[in-house]
């Protein structure tokens, strides 16, 4: 007899391998566009050579050089195995079966599969006509029985942004006893001054935790690393709840080695922001809509037409993330990159098996579950 698995992951999506051709350009994933910097490459090199020993259980060197970088005490950081398990291990932390997580949609997919996870349930609040979080109907949608707020800042995958005056208002209104998630994965690639940092935030209150990564502006998606700053309390939990020794040694390494680069970081996310804006400008004067990005990624709202849009792209080899009938994420590559995808994009809906596109807004709708793609 098989041995039945958990009735309420029974319906829970399958993790979707997207098709990829050989030498297709991979703008679906918000990965960096190039190989990290060779000093990095070479800390991680070194660091395999000492893989017969585990890692640091608390990666020391790196929480301590975060804490310098950040101004904030080692006690406010937890390091994990991408920030993508900081978001499981707080759910795990905060939450048990009965309670609630709330976010927007769309959003980050891996919010509500780790709830459903845990056994907890998501309330999941449309995003506004500008595809931004709306707070106040998040605020609305808090209970007794919520427990964690996520507010992906940028959002993925629409790049839209809360801004300061907003997010203070709505971190004044959410009760103390409510963790809110500040997801700051994109930071690095934020122009618009009225965005908040996070950090500050959270060192103004008791309820406030931000999750930031190495894999989007550091180049990093392939080893691992991300880290949280939040409350001594809540770091505390979060560390403790993790898998043990899940940031390899190869992770620690690379993270420490990328933060001796500061400018080169600093120059890369300059060249994708620039990038940004002139496909965004692109893509506008063909006629879609874009919505306002501040990450490394743009959105477009194509509605049904977007896993056409999806699969057009992927047969002229660009690679490119269709989200059911909502829209297209289109991560931001190199200028040549870019360009491959601006023609692929122009000649969407000349080809006869391909309707032509008209660009709609979205319409926020009730929520479909995610697929399983966390990127
Ligand atoms: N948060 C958001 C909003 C993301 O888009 C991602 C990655 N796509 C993550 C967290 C996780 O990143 P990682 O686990 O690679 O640090």
């Amino acid at each position: 007899m098989t041995v039945p698995i958990r009735a309420d992951l029974a319906g829970m999506p399958d993790y979707i391998i997207p098709r990829q051709p050989p030498g297709a350009i991979l703008l679906n994933s918000n990965e960096g566009p190039s190989a990290p910097p060779p000093s990095v490459v070479e800390a991680i090199t070194r660091a395999a050579t000492e893989s017969h020993r585990y890692p640091t259980w608390f990666s020391e060197e790196l929480v301590s050089r975060l804490a310098d970088r950040l101004g904030v005490p080692e006690q406010w950081i937890a390091v994990g195995c991408g920030s993508v398990s900081l978001c499981q291990q707080l759910i795990q932390a905060y939450c048990a079966p009965g309670d609630e997580v709330v976010c927007a949609w769309r959003s980050f997919e891996a919010y509500p599969v780790f709830a459903q996870v845990a056994g907890v349930a998501v309330r999941t609040v449309p995003l506004d006509a500008e595809h931004r979080h709306d707070l106040d109907a998040m605020l609305a949608s808090i209970t007794p029985a919520t427990r964690v707020v996520f507010v992906c800042n940028p959002n993925n995958p629409t790049g839209t942004v809360v801004r300061s005056e907003a997010l203070r208002r709505f971190l004044d209104k959410v009760p103390s006893d409510v963790l809110v998630v500040l997801d700051e994965a994109y930071r690095e690639f934020i122009t618009d001054p009225d965005v908040p940092d996070g950090v500050p935030l959270a060192l103004e209150r008791e309820n406030v935790a931000v999750l930031r990564t190495f894999s989007k502006a550091y180049a990093l998606a392939g080893v691992r690393i991300g880290y949280c700053v939040a409350p001594p309390p809540i770091a505390a939990i979060t560390t403790k709840v993790g898998v043990p020794f899940a940031v390899s040694r190869l992770a620690q390494a690379a993270g420490l080695a990328a933060l001796e680069h500061a400018d080169e970081v600093r120059a890369r996310c300059e060249t994708v922001i620039r990038e940004r804006e002139r496909l965004r400008e692109a893509l506008l004067e063909a006629g879609h809509e874009v919505a306002y990005s501040q990450a490394n990624f743009l959105w477009l709202p194509l509605g049904e037409s977007s896993a056409r849009f999806g699969e057009h792209c992927a047969n002229n080899g660009v690679m490119v993330r269709a989200f059911g009938n909502d829209g297209v994420r289109v991560t931001v590559g190199l200028p040549e990159e870019n360009a491959a995808f601006l023609r692929a994009a122009a000649g969407f809906g000349q080809s006869a098996d391909v309707p032509t596109h008209t660009p709609s807004r979205s319409p926020s709708k009730s929520p479909s579950l995610p697929s399983t793609e966390e990127k």
